[in-house]
């Protein structure tokens, strides 16, 4: 009597090696030009001097120059990707919760609570 060999192929499964996923254009840092404000916003690019959206400012052509003031990239601040909690990353664990919101986030938050009051205070008007 032979056993049934068990047609079990070693399925040979390679840990699936991803490259790491390129930064989305909310993970590059956004820089700013010191001498006028200028903010450049990857996400945006630089549609006076043809730069598409999604290009980093690192990746900018030399000869790229600020659109307002024409300062060259040297003269650029990191300001930090867009989605990131304003103010120093040594308070995050501060303020109940609330200085890791943000910008966004607080907006809703303080005018949210803002239309809430305003409508429990115009509900007193239903009181009789
Ligand atoms: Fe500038």
């Amino acid at each position: 009597m032979s056993t049934e060999p068990d047609a079990k192929p070693v399925v040979d499964t390679p840990e699936a090696e991803e490259p790491p996923a390129p930064l989305t254009p909310y993970e590059m840092d956004r820089y700013e030009c010191r001498p006028c404000g200028y903010t450049y916003e990857p996400v945006k690019g630089d549609g006076k001097s043809e730069i598409p959206p999604g290009v980093p400012f690192t990746e900018l052509p030399i000869k790229w120059r600020c659109p307002v003031c024409g300062s060259r990239p040297k003269m650029f601040t990191s300001i930090g990707p867009a989605g990131k909690p304003s103010g120093f990353s040594e308070n995050l664990g501060y303020g109940l919760g609330v200085n890791v919101l943000t910008p966004g986030q607080k907006n809703i938050l303080i005018f949210g609570s803002l239309g809430l009051a305003f409508l429990f205070f115009m509900s007193l008007y239903g009181l009789k």
